[in-house]
């Protein structure tokens, strides 16, 4: 079990199955965005300043889907790719 939670508008939170606790940026993570639209750009052509999350759910138990009030939300960010980039 995963527990996410928002951190004010500009972060969330996600405690991993193992206890690690990991905090993302939101503008950040939109640059790995893993859509076939962003794959390939450089992120400044896709980034947002400060973006904000509408909505963050979860796709099964491997992945988040986000909803950004600006830019890209077609991505599919999984699991492994969020403890990546929480590095
Ligand atoms: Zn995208």
């Amino acid at each position: 079990m995963i527990y996410l939670s928002k951190k004010g508008d500009y972060h969330f939170e996600i405690v991993w199955t193992d206890g690690r606790k990991q905090v993302f940026h939101l503008s950040t993570v939109q640059t790995y965005c893993p859509c076939c639209r962003c794959v390939g750009r450089e992120n400044s052509e896709k980034v947002e300043k400060e973006v904000r999350a509408l909505k963050i759910e979860k796709v099964g138990s491997y992945a988040l889907k986000i909803l950004f009030d600006r830019g890209c939300s077609f991505g599919i960010y999984p699991f492994s790719l969020l403890r990546e980039i929480g590095k």
